[in-house]
């Protein structure tokens, strides 16, 4: 069985420009728009000899603007990302070095935690910054070293998904 691999994150982080790469399709749609993957993406990748399912998810966008209140990932998320989540052997959880670290990127990071999978964070779009510095404050979202990578430009993708998938 191939590992299964989910992105989850903010949007406009940069989650479909990563599960394009990875997959090297056009399948998601990358937009400026913030929300604009409706539903769960499924593609294929491979690292190495190893291949894995990529899942893209936009739903959290789509939860927020009906957010009603309350902080729970189920608040968060609709149906569709918790459904990925729950087929994840593995979470890749990608936040934006540009905005930097905000208080959904904690609530987030705090619910993941809670699933008691392996979670990675990525730290998007660092291309041209002194990636170890840039990256550091996401420390604080207590899910161990935060990656540094570059989906538009192919940075450190290779190394994050090795650490993603070798525990598995
Ligand atoms: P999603 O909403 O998380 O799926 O984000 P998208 O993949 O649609 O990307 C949102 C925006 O960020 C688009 O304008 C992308 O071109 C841009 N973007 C994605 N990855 C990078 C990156 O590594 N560096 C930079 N500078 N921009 C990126
Ligand atoms: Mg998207």
């Amino acid at each position: 069985m191939k590992p299964v691999v989910v992105i989850v994150g903010r949007p406009n982080v940069g989650k479909s420009t990563l599960f394009n790469r990875l997959t090297r399709s056009r399948a998601a749609i990358v937009a400026d728009e913030p929300g604009v993957t409706r539903d769960r993406q499924y593609g294929d990748g491979v690292i190495g000899d190893r291949p894995y399912h990529v899942v893209d998810t936009g739903g959290i966008a789509q939860a927020l603007s009906e957010r009603k209140g309350g902080d729970a990932l189920r608040e968060l998320m609709t149906a569709q990302v918790r459904e990925a989540l729950a087929e994840a052997d593995a979470i890749l959880f990608l936040v934006d070095v540009r905005e930097g670290l905000n208080a959904l990127d904690r609530e987030i990071a705090g619910d993941l935690r809670r699933l008691g999978k392996p979670v990675t964070l990525a730290v998007n779009k660092a291309e041209g910054m002194d990636r170890a510095n840039a990256a550091a404050e996401f420390h604080a979202l207590g899910l161990g070293d935060p990656w540094p990578v570059s989906s538009a430009h192919g940075e450190g993708i290779s190394d994050l998904m090795a650490h993603v998938l070798a525990p598995l």
